[in-house]
């Protein structure tokens, strides 16, 4: 199972070697518009395959993507401190559009996984592209929330203290400002979280619950403040993503895809929970939010589709 990645600076460097890691792919090919810098990355991350798995890692160019199963775009600017990943949109969907009819050309069967932020946006922009190919919505999947909600996991767990693996909480809606956090229908082990809490003696009120909200929401500003970028979280997510195609698993995951009706608004690109197989996309999982999070998730796709909608009526 070959995977491409193009852009190979540190979300697609580290996406490569999260894949190594996890042994989700048999090849890796690394594709930047810096050659230099693909060379260094799939060279470096080569020898790190004597100490963890079998895979080939190579970079290349753009024919080389021939027979890939996934592609991955991580391709373009990431924000510096004080930007919001809404003002990339338009320097990044210049990139994007650069490349995306390269990838097609040279791997029209495999599922495009972007990463490039704004993310909802961009996937929808491929998803267009895409369609213009014939190749169908459900072969386009934005990475969205999904990195969002493994934030809420890893903080639920820490603090109830338990294997996030056990956490089921799901960020849905736009990766960025608007993104709602579903703590209604939160559970660990078949369990409502404030019950859990309260079996297990721990304390989950508004001020702790406001606080883990703020921190899954902020993460990346604050990570970004202290280092310049994220990209541990996203390779991991990536990585994952990877490994749900190539084997055929069948995974829930929060991810972005052009979506029929959201609350009311029509065909918005936005994260649910959705049905992962080798094929892509297989459905969307329909959660019973509380009203206030219907209201959250209804904002974000308005937030979203007004973005998409002034971003195509200027370009
Ligand atoms: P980076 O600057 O380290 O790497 C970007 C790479 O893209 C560079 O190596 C650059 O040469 C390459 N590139 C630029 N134009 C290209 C082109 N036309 N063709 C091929 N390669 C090209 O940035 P990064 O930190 O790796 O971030 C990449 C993107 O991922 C950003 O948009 C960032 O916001 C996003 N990101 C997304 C998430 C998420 O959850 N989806 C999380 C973190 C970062």
């Amino acid at each position: 199972m070959k995977v491409g990645i193009v852009g190979a600076g540190l979300v697609g460097a580290t996406a490569a070697y999260a894949i190594v890691m996890r042994k989700a792919a048999s090849e890796v090919v690394l594709i930047d518009v810096n050659k230099k810098r693909a060379d260094a990355e799939a060279a470096d991350i080569l020898h790190a395959v004597p100490f963890l798995n079998p895979v080939d890692v190579i970079s290349g160019d753009y024919e080389d993507l021939r027979d890939c199963k996934v592609v991955v775009i991580t391709a373009g600017v990431n924000q510096k401190q004080g930007e919001s990943r809404i003002d990339l949109l338009g320097r990044n969907a210049a990139i994007l559009i650069s490349i995306v009819p390269n990838i097609i050309k040279y791997a029209p069967k495999s599922i495009l996984l972007m990463a490039t932020n704004p993310v909802d946006i961009l996937t929808q922009i491929t998803a267009d592209i895409a369609d213009s190919y014939g190749i169908h919505n459900s072969k386009v999947i934005g990475s969205g929330t999904t990195l969002d909600t493994a934030r809420f996991r890893s903080l639920l767990g820490t603090h109830l203290e338990i294997d996030s693996q056990h956490v089921h909480a799901f960020v849905i809606g736009e990766h960025g400002d608007s993104e709602v956090l579903t703590w209604s229908i939160a559970d660990i082990g078949g369990i409502p979280l404030k019950e859990f809490a309260r079996q297990r003696n721990i304390l989950l009120d508004e001020s702790i619950i406001s606080s883990i909200d703020d921190k899954v929401r902020n993460a990346a500003y604050k990570i970004i403040e202290g280092k310049g970028a994220t990209y541990y979280g996203i390779g991991s997510a990536i990585s994952k993503l990877v490994e749900v195609i190539t084997r055929d698993n069948k995974a829930i995951l929060t991810v972005s895809s052009k979506t029929k009706n959201i609350e009311g608004i029509e065909n918005v690109t936005i994260s649910l929970p959705r049905i992962i197989s080798g094929n892509g996309i297989v459905d969307t999982l329909k959660l019973e939010l509380s009203e206030m999070e219907k209201a959250e998730l209804y904002r974000s796709a308005k937030s979203l589709k007004e973005f998409y909608d002034s971003y195509k009526t200027t370009n």
